[in-house]
Formats: C-alpha cells, structure tokens, sequence
C-alpha cells in the first residue's frame, strides 16, 4: 500500500502540476497546478460484471459471475 505523487508539466500553462494517487482508502486520484489552479479528482469506481467480463476477455482470461470480493460500504459503488 503506497500513496504515489509526482510533480509534471501542467499542459494548460507549464506550470507545475501535482498528480498524486492515493491506493490506502478510498483509491483515488488527484492533481492539480500549482500555477493556474485547475485540477482534476478521479475516484474509484466498479465495473460491471458485463463490463468486467469483457475487460477479462481482452486479456484472455475466463468470465466470472461474481466479484472476488465483496461490495464495499464506501458509498463510491455504483449499481448495475
Ligand atoms: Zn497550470
């Protein structure tokens, strides 16, 4: 488990840009400039089943019918 960070160049003005990704709780995602300010926030969410499967087929694995754990209560899960 590691929170993972690194500094870019912002494609708006050039300036710095911090991206930093954080897998501890709720995996998300974060940057933003540090000179004009924009930003962006990704957080985590869960495929479908459908969509899953046919991520799974891309890499030549089986389907499965159910996810190998179980929902989580972070409220981030979205219904099929
Ligand atoms: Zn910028």
């Amino acid at each position: 488990m590691a929170s993972f960070s690194e500094e870019v160049v912002c494609h708006h003005c050039g300036g710095l840009l911090h991206c930093s990704t954080d897998t501890k709780e709720s995996e998300s995602c974060y940057s933003y400039c540090l000179d004009c300010g924009r930003g962006r926030k990704m957080m985590a969410y869960r495929m479908t089943l459908e969509e899953l499967n046919k991520e799974r087929k891309e890499w030549e694995m089986p389907p499965i019918t159910r996810y190998k754990v179980k929902e989580t209560h972070d409220g981030n899960s979205k219904e099929a």
